[in-house]
């Protein structure tokens, strides 16, 4: 079975995507935490709810919330 070659989204390094290469679709740690830091950044302005799914348990679409009987 061939092994999936790829270029690393970040430096464009010829990459295994393979369970053997820990950091696909990276070619490396470094350029793994990079891509996750300049994600990270970019939706700094975004403040994000650390517990999103216990309100959407609580509240419906319509804002309505639901009780049991
Ligand atoms: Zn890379």
């Amino acid at each position: 079975m061939p092994v999936k070659q790829i270029k690393c989204p970040q430096c464009e390094t010829p990459t295994l995507y393979d369970v053997s290469n820990p950091w696909r679709p990276f070619c490396s740690e470094r350029c793994k935490l990079i891509d996750l830091g300049e994600w990270a950044s970019e939706g700094y302005q975004i403040p994000l709810s650390p517990e999103p799914d216990l309100w959407s348990d609580e509240l419906t679409d319509d804002g309505s919330s639901k009780r049991p009987h």
